[in-house]
């Protein structure tokens, strides 16, 4: 028997209230629209998920641990800056991200053409080739908070690697 393979997964998922009055951002990518997702931060809703997965194979725990809605100091922080942050501690702990992938999940705008751009931003945050990260989008058919319009979801895998 070997030791311990190598490769870590992990998993994240984030969800995050629209509301009026702030901008949307998702993957660092500001959208148009008429509504923008409530948070402590920017509410990068795809960000956060991201990070949660990185963070998750490294077995670092979570963005709250680490960034807690409690701190004033985060207040309005641009999420691309906690994602960048998970990824350094993940390479702290010998490990950099070889492949990951974001589902976002969301009745209204529609994202397919800002996907690309998103990944683009989530791979500089990350320290990362673009050609790592993949962004995709989804509905939910109308059902559910998504499909009602109430909040955008993510979900996140990432496969980390050791750093070479
Ligand atoms: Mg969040």
């Amino acid at each position: 028997m070997s030791g311990a393979p190598p490769l870590r997964i992990g998993h994240g998922v984030d969800a995050h209230r629209l509301v009026p009055g702030r901008p949307l951002i998702l993957g660092g990518v500001t959208v148009p629209f008429d509504r923008g997702l409530e948070g402590h931060s920017d509410g990068d809703a795809v960000a956060h998920a991201l990070a949660d997965a990185v963070l998750g194979a490294a077995g670092l725990g979570d963005l709250g641990r680490h960034f807690p809605s409690s701190d004033a100091r985060l207040a309005g922080i641009g999420s691309l800056l906690l994602l960048a942050e998970a990824a350094r501690m993940a390479r702290a702990a010998g490990l950099e991200v070889a492949s990951a992938q974001v589902v976002v999940v969301a009745q209204q705008p529609r994202l397919a053409d800002h996907v690309a751009a998103m990944a683009e931003r989530l791979a500089g945050a990350l320290d990362v080739p673009a050609d790592r990260l993949a962004v995709t989008a989804t509905t939910t058919d109308g059902m559910g908070f998504t499909g009602r319009g109430e909040g955008i979801a993510a979900s996140a895998v990432a496969l980390l690697c050791p750093v070479s």
